[in-house]
């Protein structure tokens, strides 16, 4: 219940219901207001500041107003007062309390124009005009709205699955750690990390598990860190480390070593024990970067740089990552280009054939397809004779797949690129039947990568082209790589037997350098497994020797025909022709041919 307390005697005698009014206000009015003198002293101020602050008015008539506020907001006080004596000025400001939860007030200071009032403290004739130094405050309760503000704030800076700060949180953290920093002179480091089995997970035990790891991960972080550092979650299964403090690069290197280290030991998700790893980029303020979008794009080329590295891999920015990645794009957009020109009939790409070999006899019974881009190049050494590049004879040069096929993988160019190589093989493959070149059986074996593979209806492609070239489906040969099997292990499943219903056999690429099992591969219709030719240069030494006879024992256990890959020397023939491998390709027998050379080469035979 409320009780009005008396009136307090007034000096003149106004109207006995506006006086009560008045009363009324003073106490229990949502504003607090106070009139203040030239000196920022409280001249009067209304009872409601005990509701607030616990304090009486009396107790705090004659002291300064900023004895109110909350001690980090004096100086916007000051400002606020400072400004106010010439206009209306407001700002938002906490009020000093006994406990330390903050009551926000919005502050207005007016100078007094209107005529002073009957008051019982200031003196003075009643309608007699105010003093001009005197001005009033109106201090409005705004802490509910603060609260929801701040939370709503805190909410669009925090990532919902993990608790932690999010990008938008991260970026502010960096600005003012690059405030400080430049202030005082120091340095600091930012990490990205990317987790490195992480879509495998998600992939077999589903997006709940994934998100479990990634709460899992976050705290596991969070516990090597000190207090001082900000982990946050970029996105997906990216975290970024801003180690504030930490002005050494090989500290900083070590700390996120540690960070990796802690990483590694098993989760438990959902009961199942899982292994992950991560890899981690590391810039370098100043020397990496001075800006945070600076700075964070030079973490990222490290970390990717970290991640083609293998994983577990920690990666400082270097310039020479930067002009590698100027390089990628410059080799991206020209792909672009290429692939334009290929569909308008003039492509600049071609395949090479290398024989494979089959070991019983040593006749050649397919080849690989393997392609290559001329790029045409302008001619460095007449720049001085012709400075006009359109001008410029061009030269051109051969790439190799190694440097564009990740770049088209990346970038979705390899799905046209890959269909012309497809349509390309099948057209050689016909043209051999058709000058009675080659058996019946022959056949050419075509990469596949990931990208292609899970892309719309691939196994559609393939029936496509044979039906154009007029193949039989055992004269091609689709051979996939294990990783990309793995990319996304139910739908490479649903790939294969679709095209394993038409007929096509697909061998599994470059086997062993994948993290799958044998075991877990047997679960994939495959006809055959290339080893690949790392496992074949390791057979001179003994272990390298039990690798490669275990997994052709297993193979042909499986009823899969093994291919070894990379055979340079006669005794690697003669030893994996005695373990069983029933098809060899390498060097010894053929380099990657063109198709007249291969024509050549089959006429010889
Ligand atoms: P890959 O499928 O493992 O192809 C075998 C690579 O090993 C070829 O390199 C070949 O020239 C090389 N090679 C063959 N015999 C030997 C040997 O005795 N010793 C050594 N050291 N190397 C040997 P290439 O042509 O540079 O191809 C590299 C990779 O590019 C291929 O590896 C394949 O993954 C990819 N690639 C090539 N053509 C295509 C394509 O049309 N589509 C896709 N998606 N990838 C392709
Ligand atoms: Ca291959
Ligand atoms: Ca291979």
């Amino acid at each position: 219940m409320i009780t009005v307390p008396e009136a307090a005697p007034a000096r003149a005698a106004p109207e006995p219901a506006t006086l009560h009014g008045l009363h009324l206000l003073a106490h229990y009015g949502s504003e607090l207001v106070c009139e203040i003198d030239a000196r920022q002293h409280l001249v009067w101020i209304s009872p409601s500041v005990a509701r607030l602050t616990g304090l009486t008015a009396p107790a705090l008539q004659g002291r300064p107003l900023a004895d109110l506020i909350h001690i980090n907001d004096r100086n916007r006080l000051a400002t606020l007062l400072a400004q106010g004596e010439a206009a209306n000025a407001q700002d938002s400001l906490r009020l000093l309390r006994p406990d330390s939860n903050p009551v926000w007030v919005e502050c207005r200071v007016e100078p007094i124009t209107a005529p002073a009032p009957i008051d019982p403290i200031v003196q003075g004739e009643p309608g007699a005009p105010a003093p001009a130094t005197r001005r009033v405050c109106v201090l409005r309760d705004i802490t509910e709205h603060r609260q929801i503000e701040d939370g709503l704030a805190r909410l669009a800076r925090t990532d919902t699955l993990t608790g932690l700060p999010n990008r938008l949180r991260l970026t502010e953290r960096i600005d003012a750690s690059i405030l400080r920093a430049s202030r005082q002179d120091h340095g600091f480091a930012l990490a990205m990390f990317d987790l490195d089995h992480f879509k495998y997970v998600n992939d077999t035990l589903g997006h709940d598990a994934g998100d479990e790891l990634l709460c899992a991960v976050g705290a596991r972080l969070a516990d090597v860190l000190r207090d001082t550092d900000v982990l946050a979650r970029w996105g997906g299964d990216e975290f970024v480390l801003l180690f504030g403090r930490e002005s050494n690069a090989a500290v900083a290197q070590h700390r996120i070593e540690a960070c990796i280290a802690a990483l590694g030991a098993p989760f438990l998700v959902r009961g199942r024990v899982v292994h992950i790893g991560a890899s981690a980029g590391i810039a370098m303020y100043p020397e990496d970067g001075t800006n945070q979008t600076e700075l964070m794009r030079n973490a990222d080329l490290a970390m990717y740089r970290a991640k083609s590295h293998g994983p577990s891999t920690v990666v400082r920015f270097s310039a020479d990552l930067a002009e590698r990645a100027r390089q990628r794009l410059s080799i991206e957009n020209d792909l672009h280009a290429a692939l334009a020109a290929t569909a308008a009939g003039h492509s600049p790409f071609a395949l090479r054939y290398q024989p494979i070999i089959d070991s019983d006899g040593l006749a050649m019974s397919g080849v690989e397809a393997l392609v290559r881009w001329f790029k045409s190049e302008p001619d460095e050494r007449s720049t001085q004779d012709a400075p006009d590049a359109a001008a410029r004879p061009a030269t051109m040069r051969m790439i190799g797949p190694d440097l564009f096929i990740p770049i088209a993988e990346e970038s979705g160019l390899i799905v046209p690129l890959g269909s012309w190589v497809l349509d390309e093989a099948c057209r050689f493959r016909r043209s051999l039947s058709d000058a009675g070149q080659v058996d019946d059986d022959f056949y050419v074996s075509v990469n596949v990568s990931a990208r292609q593979f899970q892309s719309g209806d691939f196994a559609e492609l393939i029936r496509g082209a044979l039906a154009r070239h007029g193949l039989a489906a055992h004269q091609l040969q689709i051979e996939v790589t294990e990783s990309a099997i793995m990319h996304n292990p139910e739908r490479a499943a649903a790939t294969m037997q679709a095209i394993r219903a038409l007929g096509v056999p697909i061998a599994i690429d470059d086997f062993g350098t994948g993290f799958s099992s044998l075991a877990y591969l047997a679960r994939f219709p495959a006809n055959g497994l290339k080893i690949d030719k790392s496992f074949v240069r390791a057979m001179d030494s003994g272990a390298g020797m039990a690798i490669v006879e275990a997994t052709v024992a297993i193979a042909n256990a499986l009823n899969m025909k093994v291919t070894a890959e990379g055979v340079e020397t006669a005794a690697q023939r003669d030893a994996l022709v005695e373990c069983g491998s029933q098809r060899l390709q390498g060097y010894l027998f053929d380099k990657p041919l063109t198709s007249d050379e291969l024509l050549q080469r089959l006429a010889k035979n």
